[in-house]
């Protein structure tokens, strides 16, 4: 009793004037600091100071209690704390994926819940085979995670920082927890993660549609399904760079955009072609060079006459700054960056330094394409397209109206599942 009494008068009493009897009233840090061990004393003279203000009714000491009591309460939650549940999952895609260096049918991905108090947040772990990642060290990284000691979801600073503690690396895996949390925390708030942030929903850009590298036939084929979209994104890198371009350009004039996956490697070579770009619609180069070229990325940046948007360059936090000078832009992917809080962060990062901001992702489900859309408002560009390259999405969540990015208003990350996977 006395020590609730004590924080209780601590609380309810901020620097304020006190009155010692017979001293008159005088400033204190705190009544309780200066009263030591007086606390009757200090009892006492609040008393006097609540006569004297006329809110004696205020001044009943279980009405003090109750009143600090319910100002101090905190969420009462059982203390079992974060329940992790993970799947792998091998998404199919409708098309074989071509790029400057590689080429797959499949996606291998691993699937995550996080289960708080009767409530389910869920997340993805996407790994394309170039990234270093796989459903072994992902499933392995998860495995050693102890979430349990977290009983309350809405540390989700301290939730993820431990995360990305853990190990090295692992972004994708780690991205999976990160998504997971965001939703259920939204959910716990019952707002989707783009109010939260304070974005208009109106300000969505349309999403680009991406046409892998592949024989003209086959890339009329991915136009002719392009059709709904108002900018195509076109993967470059090959031989048949102008072949390409000349085939879409054979059958529709939308807004081109694309990827060379540093497939490029002379840099007169690589402005000569934006030149050539440029001519043909093309609005904007991704990552036309190695990423290891930065001398020649930066000339090639200075000189063309397109933005240069760094995607392999650019993986986390710090590789925006290092980005400044180099890009105009760049490219942020929650599987590169360990999720939707760093992914935020990296946004903020980039718009303070007047550079441009893509959001991009992998062939994933809706999950992750839903939880990277909460950020779209605030981009220039986004490619969220990568649930449309898929056959098998266990989820439904962020819609392409008319082009465009269309957020739904639900909350978390603004998905539910149309099949069953936990
Ligand atoms: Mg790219």
């Amino acid at each position: 009793m006395t020590t609730n009494l004590k924080n209780n008068l601590r609380d309810l009493f901020p620097p304020l004037l006190w009155r010692r009897p017979g001293k008159g009233y005088h400033f204190s840090p705190s009544p309780l600091e200066s009263a030591g061990e007086r606390l009757p004393e200090a009892i006492n003279s609040r008393r006097n100071f609540i006569r004297t203000t006329g809110i004696t009714a205020l001044a009943g000491l279980t009405g003090i209690e109750t009143l600090f009591a319910a100002r101090r309460n905190k969420p009462k939650y059982s203390g079992k704390g974060l329940v992790l549940r993970f799947l792998p999952y091998d998404l199919q895609l409708r098309h074989t994926f071509t790029l400057a260096n590689s080429s797959r049918k499949n996606t291998p991905d691993v699937l995550t819940c996080l289960e708080f108090e009767g409530i389910t947040g869920y997340g993805e772990a996407s790994m394309p085979p170039y990234l270093g990642e796989s459903v072994e060290s992902a499933t392995k990284f998860l495995s050693t995670l102890n979430l349990g000691q977290f009983k309350d979801p809405f540390q989700m600073d301290d939730i993820i920082r431990y995360v990305d503690s853990v190990m090295p690396g692992n972004c994708a895996a780690k991205a999976s927890v990160d998504i997971a949390l965001h939703d259920l925390v939204g959910k716990m708030m019952k707002q989707p993660w783009y109010k939260i942030w304070g974005f208009d929903p109106v300000d969505t850009p349309n999403t680009s549609f991406t046409i892998g590298i592949d024989t003209p036939e086959v890339v009329l084929q991915k136009v002719a399904e392009a059709a709904p979209y108002k900018i195509l994104k076109v993967k470059l890198g090959q031989k048949t760079d102008r072949e390409m371009i000349e085939t879409i350009r054979s059958v529709t004039n939308v807004p081109l955009c694309v990827d060379v996956n540093q497939g490029w490697t002379d840099r007169q070579m690589a402005l000569d072609m934006i030149h050539w770009l440029t001519e043909n619609g093309v609005v904007f180069v991704e990552q036309p060079m190695p990423k290891s070229a930065i001398d020649d990325i930066a000339w090639l940046t200075e000189n063309s006459p397109l933005p240069i948007i760094g995607d392999e360059s650019v993986q986390r936090l710090p590789d925006v700054i290092k980005a400044k000078g180099v890009y105009s832009g760049i490219n942020i992917k929650l599987m590169k960056c360990t999720g939707m809080r760093e992914a935020h962060e990296m946004l903020a990062l980039a718009k303070s330094l007047d550079m441009k901001v893509m959001i991009g992702c992998m062939t994933e489900t809706s999950c992750a394409v839903s939880a990277a859309a909460q950020l779209a408002p605030k981009a220039d560009w986004a490619d969220l397209d990568g649930n449309l390259l898929i056959s098998n999405d266990p989820y439904s969540g962020v819609q392409v109206v008319d082009g465009k990015i269309t957020l739904v208003d639900q909350a978390g990350i603004g998905i539910h599942s149309i099949k069953k996977v936990f």
